[in-house]
């Protein structure tokens, strides 16, 4: 039994990473700030057989990501695969971008997987084993996205960073790797706001080649792939998961 890690697991891509990892058998510890509905997806997850729990982790936190790893591992031993995959995007003028702003994008989306990759790594090369999957995006490693120059800049950086830590962590046989997933049904791009909406997925419908937008199974099944052995000589790889929108004239 795996003992898998995953941000931002109470919802959308991570709650379906976390299922899909359940259902194989693994533990999952889902983390997230959204406590209740962490803790109702790892509740559901044990009724129908898993093994799974819930901890508050914001990924803004050290403390929190030093803390969380610390337990999992006082427990469990050292963690198998984590899924980096919390994030948030704000659609935001950049003449009107505050700093704050600015750095809190960086924060979660880029700064937050370091600190949990980097709380785990030692009892990781201890134990030469592990493999870490970060949840970049089509937005970054090849397009731009009007109004989200943050959000574009940290899933560029997610890309560096999972080339990065993939030369540090070989010696040691542990693998990372990345996802750049086009347009999945979430709650962050049905947010009209931040995000695309419902009218917006529709209407970027026929844009898909494969004619459908994702769903959070659609990614969660190559994070799974990713962390198996069937993946053991990929490393350092960020694979797009995106319908076909990247090849597309
Ligand atoms: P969701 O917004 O549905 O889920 C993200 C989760 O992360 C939410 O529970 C969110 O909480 C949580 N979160 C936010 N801030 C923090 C934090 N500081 N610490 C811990 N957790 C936090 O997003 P998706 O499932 O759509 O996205 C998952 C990942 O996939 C993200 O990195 C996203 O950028 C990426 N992605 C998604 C795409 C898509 O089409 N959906 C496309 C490309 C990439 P809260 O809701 O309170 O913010």
């Amino acid at each position: 039994m795996r003992n898998v890690l995953i941000t931002g697991a109470s919802i959308g891509i991570g709650k379906g990473t976390a299922t899909a990892f359940a259902a194989l058998g693994d533990h999952v510890v889902l983390t997230d700030i959204l406590e209740d509905e962490g803790a109702t997806v790892a509740a559901e997850l044990r009724r129908a057989g898993g093994s799974a729990e819930f901890m508050r982790l914001d990924v803004t936190s050290t403390a929190d990501a030093n803390r969380v790893v610390a337990a999992v591992e006082a427990a469990r031993g050292p963690i198998d695969v984590i899924v980096a995959n919390a994030g948030i995007a704000h659609k935001i003028p950049l003449q009107t971008m505050s700093d704050e702003l600015w750095n809190h994008t960086l924060n979660v989306d880029l700064s937050g997987m370091v600190r949990v990759v980097r709380a785990a790594i030692d009892r990781m090369k201890a134990a030469r084993r592990g493999t870490i999957v970060c949840i970049s995006s089509v937005v970054g490693t090849a397009y731009g996205w009007r109004d989200h120059v943050p959000y574009s800049a940290a899933k560029a950086g997610v890309a560096g960073l999972v080339k990065g830590l993939a030369i540090d962590l070989a010696p040691f046989a542990i693998r990372v790797n990345g996802i750049a997933p086009g347009l999945i049904r979430t709650a962050q791009t049905l947010d009209p706001v931040n995000s695309v909406g419902a009218a917006g997925l529709e209407a970027m419908t026929p844009r898909i080649p494969l004619g459908w937008v994702g769903e959070p199974r659609d990614i969660a099944d190559v994070v799974v792939f990713l962390a198996s052995d069937q993946a053991r000589y990929i490393t350092g790889q960020i694979i797009t998961v995106d319908g076909g929108l990247l090849v597309a004239l």
